[in-house]
């Protein structure tokens, strides 16, 4: 999927917010990205990274911006480990509702984990079938050179 052009989109809760529309505790902000505070945290110290543009999903988005907010996610990792004494976390990104995203607009969870809060994670694993690998592993590679 080709990377659509940065924009704003008025209906959308985070944009209100990068635009200072509707409050937030933010916690960190540049010309490219904003992290503020979860109203809905599943831990103490649940921040959320949102790029200012509007993109719904990750495969949206240009590398360079995608880029950015991963830029500050270590920084900020410490600084919600440090402010919660939590010793571990989780950094979620969620793409479709299928995939439980609620809000439409690009955002990367950083989560708090302790013996009692945080993200819990069904993980249904499976085995990896030998000949599907090989298909899988060509399709892949190929849709990887058909978009560089
Ligand atoms: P997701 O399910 O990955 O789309 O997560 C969306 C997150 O956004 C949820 O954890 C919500 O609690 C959070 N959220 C929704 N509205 C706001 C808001 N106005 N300020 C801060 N967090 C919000």
């Amino acid at each position: 999927m080709t990377s659509q052009a940065a924009s704003q989109d008025p209906a959308c809760i985070f944009c209100k917010i990068a635009a200072g529309q509707i409050p937030a505790h933010k916690v960190y902000e540049d010309d490219q990205v904003l992290a503020f505070l979860d109203v809905g945290p599943l831990a103490r110290g649940h921040v959320l990274i949102i790029p200012r543009s509007h993109y719904e999903t990750l495969d949206q988005m240009p590398a360079e911006t995608a880029a950015a907010c991963l830029r500050v996610a270590p920084r900020l990792s410490r600084a919600v480990l440090q402010a919660t004494g939590a010793k571990a976390y989780n950094l979620l990104q969620n793409n479709g509702r299928l995939a439980h995203q609620e809000v439409n607009h690009v955002h990367f969870h950083i989560i708090p984990k302790t013996e009692h809060g945080g993200l819990g994670i069904v993980w249904p694993a499976g085995k990896l079938d030998p000949d599907d690998a090989q298909t899988l592993r060509q399709q892949i590679t190929q849709a990887m050179q058909a978009d560089a």
